[in-house]
């Protein structure tokens, strides 16, 4: 993992992963770079990961630091090795995934629809709305509902009519980056909700708005100044057939897929199959 900065999330999201991973048995180490590193700094160090036989799986913590440049990020995805890339952000790795071959898949969507498939959510023929359409969570997402035969429409901050787009999904996945936006005008009764977005609350009154007197969130708010909310409103529970909570839902089987992705790199690796 490749920690570049000192953002105080990200110092949290790769404390978890590495936590899990180490759990799970497989080796993990952090290469931090300083908040002042440049980009050829991190593609250097990268390029040193890429070389490194003992190394299966190469994950680069987003946001990198502004100082490294307005395209730094791609860059550096750009730069992991294919087969190494178990964040499957490498665009050689998602030319695979359209054209549906076998891949490293973004971890998320990945994840959402280990859960579908979990739960036995049927998705043949079955009409799927996916809300955000961001290279690492929308458009992967919409490409796996599409390979599992759902007929999936693709929704974004551009879209006309998307509450009523929403009420024809019988899967409907949310991953906009927006609190509680998904209200019960957007549900079919009945339809599966997978809630990918993570926002944190820092306001009483917004948390007020969400969430009811004598709530448990209410409780957290008073004790800690923050919670965590999805972009599904809370209401949607009494409306949908099924609804992954925030958190605890999509963030553990992401985390999950991440090592996944690091076990089938590792096999491919080892059995000469990689798919370079
Ligand atoms: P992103 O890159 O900001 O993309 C957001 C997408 O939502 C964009 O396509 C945007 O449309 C669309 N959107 C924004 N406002 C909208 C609106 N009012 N109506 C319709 N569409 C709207 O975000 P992301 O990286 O995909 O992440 C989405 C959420 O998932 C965030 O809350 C993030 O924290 C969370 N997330 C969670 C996990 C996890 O492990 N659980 C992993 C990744 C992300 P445009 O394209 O038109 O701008």
């Amino acid at each position: 993992m490749v920690l570049a900065g000192r953002s105080p999330a990200s110092e949290v999201y790769v404390r978890n992963k590495i936590k899990t991973v180490s759990e799970a048995g497989c080796r993990a180490e952090l290469f931090r770079l300083d908040h002042t590193a440049t980009l050829n700094e991190a593609l250097a160090l990268v390029r040193t990961l890429n070389a490194d036989d003992a190394i299966d799986g190469i994950l680069v913590q987003s946001p990198l630091p502004e100082g490294m440049g307005k395209d730094a990020e791609q860059r550096v995805f750009d730069a992991v090795d294919p087969a190494k890339d178990v964040d499957g952000f490498h665009p050689h790795n998602v030319g695979l995934l359209v054209q549906k071959r076998p891949t490293l898949v973004a971890c998320t969507p990945l994840g959402c629809i280990e859960l579908l498939e979990q739960e036995g959510i049927p998705l043949r023929g079955k009409q799927a709305v996916v809300l955000g359409r961001s290279d690492i969570v929308g458009k992967p997402m919409a490409l796996l509902l599409l390979h599992r035969d759902a007929t999936v429409t693709i929704c974004h901050s551009r879209t006309e009519g998307l509450a009523a787009l929403a009420r024809t999904a019988d899967v409907l996945v949310a991953a906009i980056g927006r609190p509680a936006f998904v209200t019960r005008d957007y549900v079919k009764p009945g339809a599966t909700v997978i809630d990918v977005g993570i926002n944190t609350l820092t306001g009483k009154a917004e948390v007020d708005g969400i969430f009811p007197e004598g709530s448990r969130k209410r409780v957290q708010f008073s004790e800690k100044g923050s919670v965590l909310v999805g972009d599904v409103h809370p209401e949607v529970q009494d409306v949908a057939g099924a609804l992954t909570p925030v958190p605890g839902g999509v963030g553990p089987i992401t985390v999950a897929m991440v090592l996944r992705n690091t076990v089938t790199a590792a096999e491919l690796r080892a059995t000469g199959k990689a798919a370079v």
